[in-house]
């Protein structure tokens, strides 16, 4: 069964954006993108250090949630993750599973919905941008608190992937 679900992509080390390009080109290899938001600007959450480039993606695949992380690890290790985890770091690339249909995981690896994504601002700018577009809500409704550094840097569409 082919199942859709969103990814957070963020870069906040060496060449942002060429980090972001790479890492959407090694993710079509291996899954279906559907659409990809605009590119935003963001501050770090949670530690002090360099700003964030951030975008949401939409993607499909016939891989189940455990196998699609340890798709999207590989991928952070290709492109020069180190560190993981606490205390935040700068990241080269952080991929996430933000929601997956409509499913719920809770374990040590893995879960869905992305526990953290209701307070950030960095991803619900671009999920709320997708939604606006037409593409899936999946049941979840992205709500702005309005009091974190998000700018739209570049529009989607001078950056087509899909
Ligand atoms: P963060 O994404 O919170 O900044 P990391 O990328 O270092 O931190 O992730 C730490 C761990 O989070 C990973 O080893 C992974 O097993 C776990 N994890 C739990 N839920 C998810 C999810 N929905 N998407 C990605 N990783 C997750
Ligand atoms: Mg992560």
């Amino acid at each position: 069964m082919r199942s859709k679900f969103y990814i957070s992509i963020g870069s906040n080390e060496g060449d942002r954006l060429i980090n972001i390009i790479r890492s959407i080109r090694l993710l079509k290899k291996r899954l279906s993108i559907l659409g990809v938001s605009s590119i935003y600007l963001t501050k770090p959450v949670g530690f002090i250090g360099r700003d964030f480039l951030n975008c949401c993606a939409l993607l499909k695949t016939e891989y189940d949630p455990f196998e699609t992380l340890r798709i999207l690890q590989n991928i952070e290790g290709v492109l020069g993750r180190t560190h993981k985890g606490k205390p935040y770091k700068d990241r080269t690339i952080d991929l996430d599973i933000l929601l997956w249909e409509n499913l719920t995981v809770r374990s040590r690896e893995l879960t869905i919905p992305h526990p953290e994504m209701k307070n950030r601002d960095f991803v619900n700018i671009p999920l709320k941008e997708m939604v606006s577009l037409g593409f899936s809500d999946m049941g979840y409704t992205p709500v702005i608190k309005g009091n974190q550094s998000v700018r739209m840097v570049i529009h989607r569409e001078a950056l087509r992937f899909d």
